[in-house]
């Protein structure tokens, strides 16, 4: 069993080993806090939530063993795949539309653009 294993159809969220309690795994989402990532571990939710009040998001230091080893398996898990995808698209038309997906995906999940785009329907 390997010590990262990312739950089926959901990429990021991971179920990590413990590196002191043999058979314990701890679930990692990736993606909560704002790509800060979670972990139900003690470390996280005595230390590291303390950490998030006093230095924000996205800090080494607001990320367990757990998160950063999932971030680091999630990187040999699905670099490979964006690099194909990235590949593909030097082929030009493909990356156009890649590109365009891309920004569509932003636009629509950026709460200022969103009410832009709510003003200009209206
Ligand atoms: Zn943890």
């Amino acid at each position: 069993m390997k010590a990262v294993e990312f739950v089926a159809g959901e990429p990021f969220r991971a179920r990590v080993a413990s590196r002191t309690r043999a058979g314990r795994r701890h679930f990692v989402d990736l993606q909560a806090m704002e790509w800060n990532g979670v972990c139900d571990c003690e470390d996280f939710q005595c230390n590291r939530v303390k950490a998030i009040k006093r230095k924000g998001l996205r800090k080494t230091a607001t990320r367990c063993w757990h998160i950063l080893a999932a971030r680091n398996a999630w990187f040999d898990e699905f670099g490979p795949l964006l690099a194909f995808i990235l590949d593909t698209d030097r082929n030009g038309k493909q990356l156009r539309l890649w590109v365009k997906a891309a920004r569509l995906c932003v636009r629509l999940h950026s709460p200022l653009q969103r009410t832009a785009m709510g003003k200009d329907e209206a």
